[in-house]
C-alpha cells in the first residue's frame, strides 16, 4: 500500500512506546490512524478485531514505534553558520554570531537555513520544533513544505536586529502571524522575545500583549549565563525570572529557554506560575553557561522540555544527544546516580514538549484522539541488543541514525531514511552558492 495517501491505516507488529502519563509500553502493538489522528493504539490482543477490517496494515518489523520528538528551543537557520565560530567565551561568541548574521541573512538565505534545519530535525525524529528565528514568516514557509509542525513567531529585539525590522512594527508583524495561523494545529504560533538583556520592558511588555491578546505563546530566552542575570540586576535591580515575574510575565503561555541560573525562590516562582522551561544541555555545556538545576525544577513540580539551541551553539540539532546528555550530566553534576530518570527524560522531549508548546492535548504521546505524529526506530542494530527495557534503550543508546520512518498528522514524511517532502542534493546546491560569502562574513 501506498501509506502516503492512506486515510486510514494501521501499524502491526510494533513495539509501541506511548510516552503517556503511566509510560505505557506495547509489547506487541497495534497503532491505528484515520485522517490524521490516532484513532486507537494498544495490544495486538486487544486490538485483534481491527485487523479484520479490511483496513490497510503495514508490518512494522518489530520496530519501536513512538511519538515524534519534540525540540522545545532551537534557531534551526542557524545550520548555515554550523561549526563557523567556535572556542569562544559567550559574550564574544555572541558578537561575531551577530556580525554574521548580519551579513548574510536575507529572508531568502533564512529560508534555505529553515529547509537545511528542518530536515535535519525530520531525519533525526523530530515532529515538532519550537523555533525562534529572525525570519519567522520564512520558518513557517519552510515548515509547511518540509511537513514539520512548527512553532514560531514574531521576534522582538531591541534596535534593528538581524532582520532589519524597526522597534515600533514588530508587535504588528507578531500579531500578523499570529492571526494568519490561528487555528492552525500544525502551524503554532506566539510571540519570541528574544532575552530581558535585549528587549526592555516595553517592547516585553508589547509582546506579552499580542501573545495574550492572539492566545499564543511568549517564548524567551531567560537566566542562561551568569552574566546575563548581572546585566539585568543593574538594570532594573532584580534577577531575570523575577523581573519577568514582577512584569506579570510568568504563567502557562511562558517558556523559558535554558534558567541555568535560577535560585529557590526563582525555581518556586516558575512552578508557582505554570510556566514551563526548555532545557538545552549540550549548548549550556559547549558555551561553558552552567548545569541547569533540573532535578530541582523537576522536584519543584516544573513542566521541562528539552531542546538542542541551534547548531552555531552546538553544531548539530540532535534530539538523541540532548536526551543522552539530559539524563546524564545532571547525575555527575549532583553526585545523586537517580538525577534525572530515562523516563523522566523521556517526557522532556515528547510530552513535556508539547505542554510546552500550549499543545499537551494535541500530540507528543500516542493517544486516541491525538495527531498522528510517530518515528519508527530500529531494533536490529547491535546497540538495541538485547533490549530488556525499551525507554533505557531510547534514552542511553539509541541515536537518530536508527530513525527508519518518520510520521506528522498520519502523513509520512521520511520513509527508510530517506526525506520525502525535501531535495536535500537541491539545498546542498544551494549551500554552495553562499559558502564562501558566509565564510567572509565570520573573518
Ligand atoms: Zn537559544
Amino acid at each position: 500500500m501506498d501509506e502516503d495517501a492512506a486515510d486510514e491505516y494501521l501499524y502491526t507488529n510494533v513495539l509501541i512506546v506511548t510516552c503517556d502519563a503511566a509510560h505505557t509500553i506495547h509489547q506487541d502493538g497495534v497503532l491505528h490512524v484515520n485522517a490524521g489522528k490516532i484513532a486507537s493504539v494498544g495490544p495486538a490482543s486487544q486490538l485483534a478485531p481491527l485487523l479484520s477490517r479490511g483496513i490497510p496494515a503495514i508490518d512494522g518489523g518489530g520496530r519501536i514505534l513512538m511519538p515524534g520528538l519534540v525540540n522545545a528551543h532551537c534557531h534551526a537557520a542557524d545550520c548555515l553558520f554550523r561549526g563557523l565560530i567556535e572556542n569562544l567565551p559567550l559574550e564574544a561568541w555572541l558578537a561575531q554570531v551577530m556580525q554574521v548574521e548580519k551579513a548574510v541573512l536575507t529572508a531568502g538565505t533564512s529560508l534555505l537555513g529553515a529547509q537545511l534545519g528542518y530536515a535535519e530535525l525530520l531525519l533525526g525524529g523530530v515532529t515538532a520544533v519550537m523555533d525562534m528565528y529572525w525570519f519567522p514568516e520564512q520558518n513557517f514557509a519552510a515548515a509547511e513544505k518540509a511537513g514539520l509542525r512548527l512553532a514560531g513567531g514574531g521576534i522582538f529585539f531591541d534596535g534593528v536586529g538581524m532582520d532589519g525590522v524597526p522597534d515600533h512594527e514588530r508587535a504588528e508583524r507578531a500579531r500578523t502571524i499570529c492571526r494568519e495561523h490561528r487555528g492552525s494545529d500544525r502551524l503554532l504560533a506566539g510571540v519570541a522575545p528574544h532575552g530581558t538583556y535585549t528587549v526592555a520592558p516595553d517592547g516585553l511588555r508589547a509582546a506579552w500583549q499580542v501573545a495574550a491578546e492572539e492566545n499564543g505563546f511568549f517564548h524567551i530566552h531567560a537566566a542562561e549565563t551568569r552574566a546575563e542575570q548581572e546585566t539585568v540586576r543593574d538594570r532594573y535591580g532584580e534577577t531575570v525570572v523575577r523581573h519577568l515575574s514582577h512584569l506579570g510575565m510568568l504563567d502557562g503561555r511562558t517558556l523559558l529557554a535554558h534558567c541555568v541560573h535560577v535560585d529557590e525562590e526563582e525555581i518556586g516562582l516558575i512552578a508557582a506560575s505554570g510556566a514551563h522551561v526548555a532545557h538545552n544541555p549540550l549548548s549550556n555545556l559547549k558555551l561553558a553557561s552552567g548545569f541547569a538545576p533540573v532535578p530541582r525544577m523537576l522536584a519543584a513540580g516544573i513542566n521541562i522540555a528539552l531542546g538542542t539551541d541551534g547548531a552555531i551553539s552546538g553544531n548539530d540539532i540532535d534530539m538523541w544527544l540532548a536526551m543522552r546528555l539530559a539524563a546524564t550530566i545532571h547525575k555527575a553534576a549532583t553526585g545523586d546516580a537517580t538525577a534525572v530518570s530515562p523516563r523522566q527524560t523521556l517526557h522532556m522531549a515528547t510530552l513535556n514538549g508539547a505542554r510546552a508548546f500550549g499543545a499537551g492535548a494535541l500530540f507528543g504521546s500516542l493517544e486516541p484522539g491525538k495527531e498522528a505524529d510517530f518515528i519508527l526506530v530500529d531494533r536490529r542494530a547491535p546497540h538495541a541488543m538485547p533490549m530488556f527495557d525499551p525507554i533505557n534503550h531510547l534514552v542511553f543508546s539509541a541515536g537518530r541514525g536508527d530513525v527508519r520512518d518518520v510520521f506528522v498528522g498520519g502523513r509520512q514524511v521520511v520513509r527508510e531514511k530517506k526525506l520525502l517532502t525535501l531535495d536535500i542534493e537541491q539545498i546542498g546546491r544551494s549551500l554552495d552558492g553562499i559558502r564562501s560569502s558566509i565564510a567572509a562574513s565570520g573573518r
